[in-house]
């Protein structure tokens, strides 16, 4: 080959390399810059000149920290000279984040790697600049989310968790799951069903085995309340939620679970219950302090009988004639007549006693029945016929026994209060019990009396109204109270004949499957 055409070839072959690494710089998705020792631009790409909004002709020969606002501008500078004179590496090769700026003063945030172009003399540098405004607002967006969420969990007292089943990958514990938990953030390394387990109360821990066994195996959704014991002892009430995930084919792969810190809640709802306990006590209290006067006639009735007939066994021990058979019948009398009084005592106290509230399976009819023998005193003491009507056959109903006596024995006696302008012969109330629309147990106590104006009756559930001079005007409300406890509804309307229907339902017990 002669030498022209060596030559020819040699030029031809830096042709196509400047093409080529013109193609390479315009095709770059970042911005590349060439800059001399002094700092004066050479070449920007498209890429640069696209994010900064220059024409490379425009800052041919400008210093390159134009692209830079300050302090990065005085930097760069530093840097440059540094490197020159110290061969100090800082800037070579290291890709830092800062900001850049734009043609028209607006700013980015940007990575910027600068490298020596070899074998120049003085030396050249090639910067390549990354825009990361993207991956910086994702970034931050992502940190603003969970610095949102793990407030919105300190507020809401719920923590999260991930356990993973296909792969190696770590549980995930959020931040507030530690403190629902007992614990310092970041203090555990065990899985979260392995340190959960031994802190489960006892007297839950076959409950919560047995959704955790439901979780792990049919992957069925855990959704219950239980106690944990902290490490420092307390004793908290947590609702945890967990599902599955699964993967295409089925298997499970995840299991992602919440636990809620819910004891304040069940403190307030234990404290509500107590108080409307009380209230319902106090109510019972006070029914009995209205039904005085007949209970006290009740009590009396037996006594005078017992008096009456301790005098005739007295007068029969006297007389000669007496046989030990007359003397046998007056005692046999007068047992009868103390277990009677016995009974009434027992019954009332037994009403009235302060007690735990006990929901227990009753039967519908019984419950009517019961409240009949406490509620007769007052009924004949005002002359108030009751009529009956059970319903065709046994409802259980999962109730408080004594709480549900209270509901209907003030529905009685508001009855009673409302017919006492009537003539004795038409003071009636129909009691009755019967399976409603819904499968509920209905109750209705149903009076001939004043009746009571529709417009006014959802006042009448009010505390403390009331239309007696003597009413406390609790009586109903308790009554909603106790009612609505127990998953029933109270209400009132007009009896067509004139007076009052007041209805309450209990749900029913389904029975048993195959029963
Ligand atoms: P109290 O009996 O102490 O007034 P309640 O809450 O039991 O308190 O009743 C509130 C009010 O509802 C009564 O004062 C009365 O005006 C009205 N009321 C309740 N039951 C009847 C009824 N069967 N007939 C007419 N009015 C009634």
């Amino acid at each position: 080959m002669t030498p022209t055409r060596a030559a020819e070839q040699q030029e031809e072959r830096a042709h196509r390399l400047e093409q080529e690494f013109q193609a390479v710089l315009d095709a770059a998705v970042d911005a590349v810059v060439l800059f001399d020792h002094e700092g004066r631009i050479e070449l920007l790409n498209r890429a640069g000149e696209r994010m900064f909004g220059y024409h490379e002709q425009e800052v041919i020969g400008l210093r390159v920290n134009l692209l830079l606002p300050e302090p990065y501008r005085s930097q760069q500078d530093d840097y440059l000279r540094h490197h020159i004179e110290a061969g100090e590496p800082r800037i070579i090769g290291i890709g830092r984040e800062l900001l850049a700026k734009r043609r028209d003063g607006s700013e980015f945030s940007a990575e910027l790697a600068v490298g020596r172009v070899q074998g120049t003399d003085p030396p050249r540098f090639v910067g390549f600049i990354r825009d990361v405004t993207v991956r910086r607002n994702s970034e931050e967006a992502l940190r603003r989310s969970e610095a949102q969420l793990t407030i919105a969990q300190e507020i809401a007292n719920l923590g999260n968790y991930v356990v993973h089943l296909d792969s190696n990958c770590e549980d995930y514990w959020s931040p507030h799951l530690y403190r629902v938990l007992g614990r310092r953030y970041g203090d555990l390394y065990i899985g979260v069903y392995d340190y959960l387990e031994p802190m489960v109360h006892p007297a839950d821990r076959v409950r919560w085995q047995q959704a955790r066994r439901a979780l792990d195996t049919q992957g069925r959704s855990m959704d219950i309340e239980y106690r944990v014991i902290h490490p420092d002892g307390s004793l908290r009430h947590v609702h945890h939620i967990a599902q599955v995930s699964r993967a295409l084919d089925g298997r499970i792969v995840r299991q992602v679970g919440t636990l809620h810190d819910i004891t304040d809640r069940r403190r307030a709802e234990d404290d509500a219950r107590q108080m409307q306990d009380r209230i319902a006590h106090f109510g019972r209290i006070s029914t009995m302090g209205e039904m005085a006067a007949g209970l006290a006639h009740e009590v009396n009735q037996p006594l005078t009988a017992i008096a009456t007939y301790a005098q005739a066994c007295q007068r029969l021990i006297a007389s000669e004639h007496a046989s030990s058979d007359d003397i046998a019948t007056a005692l046999d009398h007068i047992c009868t007549q103390a277990l009677r009084a016995g009974e009434v005592i027992r019954r009332l106290r037994q009403f009235v006693k302060n007690r735990e509230v006990r929901r227990e399976l009753l039967d519908a009819n019984r419950l009517l029945d019961d409240v009949l023998v406490l509620a007769q005193t007052d009924l004949r003491h005002h002359g108030v016929r009751i009529v009956v009507e059970h319903a065709p056959r046994s409802f259980p109903v999962q109730a408080d026994a004594v709480q549900i006596q209270q509901v209907i024995l003030n529905l009685v006696r508001n009855s009673i209060d409302a017919m006492l302008d009537l003539p004795e012969t038409h003071r009636e109330i129909l009691l009755r019990a019967r399976m409603d629309g819904e499968g509920d147990v209905e109750l209705m106590v149903a009076d001939r009396g004043t009746g009571v104006d529709v417009a006014a009756a959802a006042a009448l559930f009010d505390p403390f109204f009331t239309t007696k001079s003597g009413g406390t005007g609790l009586g109903l409300s308790i009554s909603r109270s106790i009612v609505r406890a127990h998953g029933g509804k109270l209400w009132c309307s007009a009896n067509p004949g004139g007076g009052a229907c007041f209805f309450f339902t209990l749900p029913v017990v389904p029975a048993p499957a195959g029963s």
